[in-house]
């Protein structure tokens, strides 16, 4: 029911039915949130609905609504289908008023707390619906500690709370002009309208973007029958997870407070104690709590994040939802819930979204580092993150913005500070356990968090905090290891994660526990996809990793990137500048080896799988100098004046060189060019292949907009082939095949497949000629467009189905009718994002091609996209 009630209502709804103890209440469904925020007003027939259910409530808690002998309160919060931690409101203890007030206190024999939980209901209330700033009412509060002489709110008498309740509703009067509503009725509706609202607050809207949730949900409204965790000692409140949410160690892992209400320990604001206390502090309700939630856990198959209240000495669950963890733990509690029976291995690889692995590539500080922390705060996120200190989320954006990294340190956040936690590269929070607000989001976003470090002292200017004798100020460095929790001053050395170094060959996999889970899950995925999985990399480097990353191939070496390094460049200017055919394949002459040894090196990194090496493709004066002592040197060394240069260089400038100069173009008015790469290409092939490796080359024309540029080169390649291993006197395998990258190519794909052995997609200049954006512009106003929701993503990052797709359908379904069988693969930089990958099996595609870094998250998105 998630869809109709939000997460929490149907969770409600759920542990109700299951026998756990629940407050009695109901729900109103996400699709009068949506009707709300379109059309405003209230329909007749909800309002008659609410007020069924709100009979049945009555019945049910054996309290009425607005009752001056013993009054039914409700709290009222929000829920989306998908949880949204902390962006929109929650008002409680809804139904107090001067009257009921004093029914609360009678019934409970306590006027203290009675009164206590007026004054909360109307702070909340007034800031939620009334829009009194929640400080004006802090300020009094903290005065009224002042003049009775008190430390903490605990510590204020019935008295006290009486008077500060008058207070309370004066400044309510005195800002909205109006009294404070004393009617319940006009309160709840105040309050839903309140939650409806607060579907569109800037930080809802914020997290919905970052999260990828669609605007057009809307959230449910919860309104529960109240109980209280602030009635005494044996009263409390708490939030825990089945398991542990940042390692995934099978343990119930928790926080709670004694005599404290709802949102205390979510907000963070104060240090709550570690739930194994609860044990001595409330031992019949902790009993009962270990219980459910071991319950709740084998029934809803995942680990859940669960809050409860006690009331003298009775447990409530308030709510149940999946808990949220870093992808460790995700990898860990996958693996173990396999071992015990409770998923198979088909749901554990589902479990782990693919975009979550790249956390597990995080980098960490350096055990080279001598430092010695200058605090330890609470592990709340992994990763280890350097950057400047700022005290306030505004200026984590703007400076952020300006391109500066930053840490973004707070006494606590709440859900306002969510654009500073979306700019900064980590957070420190002085407050706050491992379930509160910053936590429970960086660990969202897999963004290293230290919570709860009470060493940090935030000084009252806001722009400098104490940790020890050290003073911090604004742009000073700091580092963090949220792994540990360690906090360290200056800018630290970092390293890679435990499975980059097992990766990189730098650690033994058998001492790398999350390495050892890691392989296990991917081989489990790799069992269930159909997509195979090559990388884009154009160095025996680059290969060797890929190879370890899990690729099954080479998609695209683009070969032009082999000429930017080292006195590479200096022989493929010459080339460049030659002023006729001998002059360029003298210089062709220089290049040849290097590419070779290159290809050599990488056909042997990739023994056995497929090699997809493209001939040269970008605009010749991408490689030229840009004046100044480069020129001179290159001026001197082509034996050229100057001037001259400067003239060949501005005969090569285009005005358009992504449509211009470039792609098979180039080799079919310099055919030396693809004669000297073909040459390269297959002399390395032998050479690999007499050493006992195993090599499939395919070569790659790019940027064909017609079968006849293709049946052109095919030709040199073929020749070249031919010549080579007559020489040689060994032949090996190999395909020539074309880059389908412009719309022409795609609609002409039957004339094409008739002559190519495959196909590869280059999406990324796809993309830029089917919408006619430029993929060096488009950065420009694209973020623009994707905040209108002009278009739904960046498309140079997200695979346009509907219009690029559709070519790359057409293509694939016209090219397999003239050749059956045909080879297809996808090489633009979409190979390596889930959604993409799920088109790429849907369409029928072999393989989908990626950085190396990537891979295995599209081995995992070709799982889910199989499964
Ligand atoms: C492409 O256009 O998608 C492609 C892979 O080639 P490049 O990015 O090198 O233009
Ligand atoms: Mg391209």
């Amino acid at each position: 029911m998630k869809a109709v009630l939000g997460g929490k209502g149907a969770n409600l709804a759920e542990m109700t039915n299951l026998g756990v103890p629940v407050p009695p209440g109901f729900t109103i469904a996400a699709d009068q949130c949506v009707s709300y925020l379109e059309h405003g007003g209230i329909t007749e027939a909800l309002r008659t609905e609410v007020q069924h259910a709100l009979v049945r409530l009555e019945s049910a808690s054996g309290k009425r609504f607005g009752d001056a002998g013993n009054p039914l309160l409700v709290s009222v919060r929000s829920g989306a289908a998908v949880s949204m931690p902390g962006m929109m409101e929650t008002i409680l203890n809804l139904g107090l008023n001067d009257v009921t007030v004093e029914g609360l206190a009678a019934a409970s024999g306590n006027p203290r707390f009675a009164y206590d939980s007026y004054r909360r209901f109307l702070q909340m209330y007034a800031d939620v619906v009334l829009g009194v700033s929640i400080h004006r009412f802090e300020q009094l509060l903290s005065t009224k500690r002042l003049t009775n002489g008190v430390s903490t709110d605990a510590e204020l008498s019935a008295d006290a709370l009486r008077s500060l309740v008058h207070e309370y509703q004066q400044l309510v009067r005195s800002v909205t002009g109006a009294d404070f509503p004393m009617d319940p009725q006009v309160q709840l509706w105040g309050a839903i309208e309140a939650v409806w609202k607060s579907w569109t607050l800037k930080k809802a809207i914020d997290y919905r973007k970052v999260n990828g949730i669609p605007h057009t949900l809307g959230t449910g409204v919860n309104i529960v029958s109240m109980v209280f965790g602030n009635m005494g000692d044996d009263s409390g409140t708490g939030v825990a997870f089945t398991r542990d949410p940042s390692t995934g160690e099978h343990r119930f892992y928790g926080e709670f407070l004694v005599n404290a209400q709802g949102e205390d320990v979510v907000a963070g604001i104060r240090t709550p104690l570690h739930i194994d206390e609860m044990a001595q502090r409330l031992p019949g309700a902790y009993e009962q709590l270990l219980d459910t939630q071991a319950r709740l856990e084998r029934h809803f198959r995942d680990m859940q994040d669960i809050e409860f209240t006690v009331e003298r000495g009775t447990l409530y669950l308030l709510q149940t939802r999946t808990g949220k963890r870093t992808t460790a733990a995700a990898l860990q509690i996958a693996l173990d819930m396999v071992t015990e029976g409770l998923i198979s291995q088909r749901e554990a690889v589902l479990r782990l979204q693919p975009n979550q692995l790249d956390q597990l590539l995080h980098r960490v500080i350096a055990t080279t580092s001598q430092s010695t922390p200058i605090a330890v705060g609470l592990p709340a996120s992994p990763g280890a993150a350097s950057g400047i200190v700022v005290f306030d989320p505004d200026v984590a954006e703007r400076r952020h913005q300006q391109g500066e990294q930053v840490i973004l340190v707070r006494e606590e956040t709440t859900p306002e500070d969510f654009h500073g936690i979306v700019a900064a590269r980590a957070v420190l929070t002085a407050r706050g356990g491992m379930t509160s607000h910053a936590a429970v989001v960086a660990r969202g976003m897999g963004k290293c968090a230290i919570v709860g470090c009470t060493a940090v002292e935030i000084l009252p200017d806001q722009r400098s905090m104490r940790i020890g004798d050290a003073v911090i100020a604004e742009g000073d460095w700091l580092t963090l290891d949220g792994g540990t929790g360690r906090v360290f001053a200056g800018d630290l050395p970092t390293q890679p994660s435990e499975v980059m170094r097992v990766i990189n060959g730098q650690q033994a996999e058998s001492d790398a526990p999350t390495y050892q889970g890691f392989a296990k899950l991917m081989g489990w995925a790799d069992s269930h996809r159909r997509l195979r999985v090559r990388a884009n990399a154009d160095t025996p480097r680059d290969a060797r990793m890929a190879r370890n990353f899990g690729a099954e191939g080479i998609g695209l070496c683009r070969t032009e990137h082999m000429f930017f390094e080292g006195d590479r460049i200096t022989a493929m200017r010459e080339m460049i500048v030659a002023r006729d055919e001998g002059g360029r394949r003298r210089a062709l002459e220089k290049l040849l080896p290097m590419q070779r040894a290159d290809f050599e090196g990488i056909f042997q990194a990739m023994d056995g799988y497929p090699v997809t090496i493209r001939l040269l493709d970008p605009p010749l004066h991408e490689f030229l100098p840009h004046g100044g002592e480069e020129s001179s040197l290159l001026a001197a060394s082509l034996h050229l004046s100057r001037q001259e240069l400067s003239r060949i260089v501005s005969s090569l400038r285009e005005t358009n060189p992504m449509l211009g100069h470039r792609g098979c173009r180039l080799g079919i008015v310099y055919p030396e060019i693809t004669e000297m790469q073909a040459r390269a290409i297959f002399e390395a092939a032998v050479r690999a292949y007499r050493r006992g490796i195993d090599v499939h080359p395919e070569i790659m024309v790019p940027l064909i907009s017609d079968v006849t540029e293709f049946r052109h080169q095919r030709a040199i390649i073929e020749r070249a082939a031919d010549q080579v291993m007559g020489v040689m006197g060994e032949r090996v395998p190999y395909l020539i095949g074309t880059m389908i990258e412009l719309p022409r190519a795609a609609l002409t794909a039957d004339e094409i497949a008739a002559e190519a052995d495959f196909f590869s997609f280059g999406t990324n200049d796809l993309t830029q000629t089917t919408f006619g954006l430029s993929r060096d512009d488009a950065g420009r106003f694209l973020p623009q467009y994707v905040e209108r929701g002009i278009y739904p993503d960046d498309p140079f990052q997200v695979l346009d189905t509907k219009g690029v797709g559709k070519l790359v359908r057409w293509a694939v379904r016209d090219g397999r009718e003239a050749k059956p069988g045909l080879k297809v693969g996808i090489c633009g930089e979409h190979g390596g994002e889930p959604r993409s990958v799920a088109f790429c099996h849907s369409v029928g595609l072999d393989y989908v091609s990626c950085s190396p870094y990537r891979v295995p998250v599209a081995r995992l998105a070709a799982a889910h996209a199989s499964l």
